[in-house]
């Protein structure tokens, strides 16, 4: 990383500080409470998709706290009625700018399944119910705040607005979009956690500087014309791609902007100079790092492929996703820029994640820890589920391709201190009633990366890994559990504090390097039974994951036995699988089912894969390609279960032991080619249909199974 960050708490506070007027009991969401404050206005306006709950786990308190922190004044519009603009000028106007984002998550993947049904409940709502915000929120909340004040910039962040900065395939309707930043028509995007970008834009916006002329800012994007002065565009063509992804005109990508072109060097030789070696490519699961000679980072550009080329060819949606993937490490990541029309979204770098000092104290900022007053009594199912919880860490290295957590909070683990954390366990055991001792969680994206990072911070910062505990665990990453089990150890010799427990998702393959923490976890910390995630057994679907092989599952599996055996408890592993992933062929989800059965597991849930917007497993549903690989016209396919037939026949593959199941499954293991797997025995997976009296011959015949694969495909992949 260049230069060192601004420390969040060095800028001179704002002036509303110096006369009292914050920080407030409760952001305010009406007038009547601007008035009680003795606000004559807000300097900045959050509107919001999700109720507002005061609490460091919902996206709004965070960041409207932080900015009451600098002395602004923050009113909260939640969940306003999208119909008119008149919900949006009910605080007034905003001397600063409108901050928007749809909520805690992206507003399609709320609305609906991933069989794209709506869905009848909304966790993020005060009683839990559905259609409180539109489809695609932030671009319309956007344009109705653009509506009721004309000339106030807003500026967009949280997950939908971070995970749509470039063009990207949508599920929900099929198609590529453009970026959210030309829809939506918003001044600024901040992408990934948003500290140090919006606190930075607003005391700059106070100060008098015009949003537009605000480009320099990491983790923002903003629409441009023309190059600036002094920058070198690189086509991403240059550093990840091959002659065969060449459009036929002689440069597909370049930088056709008439506007501006002064200034803006053309350094195509230079990059050819550095090309990759294209076997190594072909070969390696990762392999770009691609350092041009005698070019600047902080003044290269990498341009990726325009949202109308990636529209209509695959090859240059999968080969911008890949590129854009490896440019995440805020310590190596270049900006990049992609074409819509005649204007280019540009992406800054990454942020560079908050120090330990600053990330307690965005944590420790006045929360009340509870919903507005204005829901009354009604229950809002997401802050229910973390009341008693306790967010230890942010990022994640794991890079698992269906999980979009590392291209929004980064690859580095930020993680809180030892004492933060004991500090905000005493102030709910003080401050909440109906606390009864029992903490729910301590934990984060991953349960156990609290404080692991990578060995060497130059390394770390020179790395353009995607994961980097995958094919296996880096030799750079440390894998010291101590902090964790200290602060376990600590956490529950607490007074008032009976039972601490871990419920977010635990990363096995690591935790099997450190057996003195799984004793801990299993001795203390597991109420009976622990979710964890191997989501498949197939190293074919694993692959594309980025997930370990089932091989440690078996490990961590008899450690958790052993310790739980030395404990005296009965407890059991649940663990949790996906259906439908990219590259998954029916005889994997078969292999899978015949594995739950010989262990015995009968899941109750499933999980179906949904291609939400940005992963690396969605561009691989939508491409049919690999972007873990270089990508070239000769690249292979990869087949995805897409059709409603194939993914219901996957779900059911996982409920293997309900009934409802069955008659689909027999159909499918006679069309495979096992008809031995239908009967009462133990070694089969289904039972004989009552209405066959007589068992059914085996049947192994190959044809018959690449038969079932031809009919899928000719009747269920029309919409491909
Ligand atoms: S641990 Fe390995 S993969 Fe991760 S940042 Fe360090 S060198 Fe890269």
């Amino acid at each position: 990383m260049s230069l060192p960050p601004k420390n969040l708490y060095s800028y001179p506070k704002f002036w509303p500080h110096k006369k009292g007027l914050v920080p407030a009991p409760l952001l305010p969401m009406s007038r009547k409470e601007m008035d009680r404050l003795g606000w004559d206005s807000c300097d900045i306006i959050i509107v919001t998709g999700d109720a507002y709950v005061d609490h460091p786990s919902f996206g709004m308190a965070i960041i409207g706290r932080l900015l009451e922190s600098q002395g602004f004044r923050v009113g909260i519009i939640s969940q306003p009625d999208w119909h008119s603009a008149d919900d949006f000028r009910k605080l007034g106007k905003p001397n600063l700018f409108f901050a928007v984002a749809s909520g805690n998550m992206d507003s399609m993947v709320n609305h609906y399944t991933a069989e794209k049904r709506p869905r009848s409940d909304d966790a993020y709502t005060a009683g839990g119910v559905a259609g409180k915000r539109p489809d695609r929120a932030t671009t319309v909340y956007t344009q109705r705040a653009k509506e009721a004040f004309k000339g106030v910039p807003v500026i967009i962040g949280g997950i939908e607005a971070s995970l749509r900065r470039i063009a990207q395939y949508d599920h929900w309707s099929q198609t590529i979009r453009r970026s959210i930043l030309p829809d939506s028509k918003a001044d600024l995007l901040l992408f990934g956690n948003a500290e140090r970008a919006v606190v930075e834009v607003a005391h700059r916006v106070a100060s008098g500087e015009n949003i537009k002329e605000i480009t320099d800012i990491r983790g923002t994007a903003y629409m441009r014309q023309g190059i600036p002065k002094g920058w070198t565009v690189l086509d991403s063509s240059e550093i990840d791609a091959d002659k065969s992804l060449n459009h036929p005109q002689t440069d597909p990508y370049a930088d056709t902007s008439a506007k501006d072109k002064q200034g803006c060097t053309d350094n195509s030789n230079q990059a050819k100079s550095n090309k990759i070696n294209p076997n190594q490519g072909a070969t390696q699961v990762i392999d770009f790092d691609q350092r041009t000679k005698g070019l600047k980072r902080e003044e290269t550009v990498i341009r990726l492929p325009s949202f109308e080329q990636v529209a209509k060819d695959r090859y240059l949606y999968a080969h911008t996703s890949r590129v854009f993937h490896l440019e995440t490490n805020p310590g190596n990541a270049r900006s990049l820029i992609q074409r819509h029309g005649e204007r280019d979204v540009w992406l800054n770098p990454p942020p560079i994640p908050l120090s330990m000092e600053e990330f307690d104290s965005v944590f420790e900022l006045p929360y009340t820890r509870k919903p507005h007053t204005a829901y009354g009594k009604l229950k809002i199912p997401a802050y229910d589920m973390i009341r008693f919880s306790i967010n230890i860490m942010r990022g994640c290295f794991g890079g698992c391709t269906f999980c979009s957590i590392t291209e929004h909070e980064g690859r580095i683990i930020q993680s809180r201190s030892e004492n933060s954390v004991i500090r905000e366990i005493e102030t709910i055991r003080d401050n909440i009633d109906d606390f009864k001792g029992n903490i729910s969680d301590l934990g984060g994206p991953t349960a156990n990366m609290y404080r692991l990072q990578c060995k060497d911070s130059k390394i770390e910062a020179a790395c353009r890994r995607l994961s980097c505990v995958y094919p296996d665990i880096c030799p750079n990453m440390g894998t010291d559990h101590k902090p964790l089990t200290k602060l376990y150890r600590r956490a529950r010799s607490l007074k008032g504090v009976k039972r601490i427990f871990i419920a977010s998702g635990l990363r096995y393959d690591l935790a099997v390097r450190d057996p003195e923490y799984i004793k801990e976890l299993v001795t203390h910390h597991v109420g009976g039974r622990l979710k964890i995630a191997p989501e498949h057994t197939e190293d074919n679907t694993l692959s594309k994951m980025m997930k370990p092989g089932i091989g440690s599952y078996h490990q961590f599996k008899k450690l958790f036995e052993r310790y739980s055996e030395q404990a005296g408890k009965e407890q059991y592993l649940i663990p949790y699988f996906i259906s439908s992933h990219p590259g998954t062929s029916d005889e994997d989800m078969l292999n899978l089912a015949l594995w739950l059965k010989r262990n015995n597991f009968k899941p109750d849930q499933v999980q179906a894969f949904i291609p939400t917007p940005m992963a690396i497993a969605s561009a691989m549903y939508h491409s049919e390609l690999n972007p873990l690989k270089k990508i070239t016209r000769q690249s292979e396919s990869v087949k995805t279960p897409r059709s409603g037939v194939q993914r219901k026949l996957h779900k059911a593959f996982l409920r293997y032991h309900d009934p409802k199941n069955w008659d689909i499954l027999r159909q499918a293991l006679k069309r495979m080619g096992r008809s031995d797997l239908i009967g009462n025995t133990d070694k089969c997976l289904v039972p004989y249909s009552r209405m066959s009296s007589t068992p059914i011959k085996p049947q192994r015949s190959r044809k018959k199974h690449n038969d079932f694969h031809h009919r899928i495909s000719k009747n269920n992949y029309k919409n491909k």
